[in-house]
């Protein structure tokens, strides 16, 4: 089984493609991580569930990563992290959500877990509109 680790995300980059390259570099279709740290400025989603369809909201100021939690599992052939991220601004209040491209990062620290097993993949669920895993 492969060992927990901790990386360092690099200043600038964007903070989900950041996360998704660290597991394709090491091809990690499986694990759960969190994130703190900071970012200059973020973009959230808010899945509404009657229009079903993702509303994102951008907030442009720099906010501390309180805490980001995600998942990497596979979609469409690919690794992919589905990550939540509850973030404070200056006055201490949390604003937070499905984390979206857009979110640069200021200093981030990554500690991930990778999970054994068969990994599942996301398919297309007609109940919810979202693609959520699947073992079959
Ligand atoms: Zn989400």
């Amino acid at each position: 089984m492969q060992e927990t680790f901790l990386v360092r995300l690099p200043k600038g980059d964007d903070l989900l493609e950041a996360i998704t390259r660290v597991f394709q570099e090491k091809g990690m279709r499986k694990a759960a991580f969190q994130v703190i740290g900071a970012v200059d400025r973020a973009v959230l989603a808010f899945y509404d569930t009657v229009e079903r369809q993702y509303k994102s909201r951008d907030f442009p100021e720099p906010l501390e990563i309180v805490a980001c939690l995600g998942n990497v599992s596979e979609k469409d052939g690919e690794i992919f992290v589905h990550a939540h991220a509850t973030l404070a601004g200056e006055d201490f209040r949390c604003v937070g959500g499905h984390l979206m491209p857009g979110t640069p990062i200021f200093a981030a620290e990554l500690y991930a877990a990778p999970v054994p097993g068969e990994v599942p993949v996301r398919r297309f669920d007609e109940p919810t509109g979202l693609a959520l895993w699947s073992w079959d």
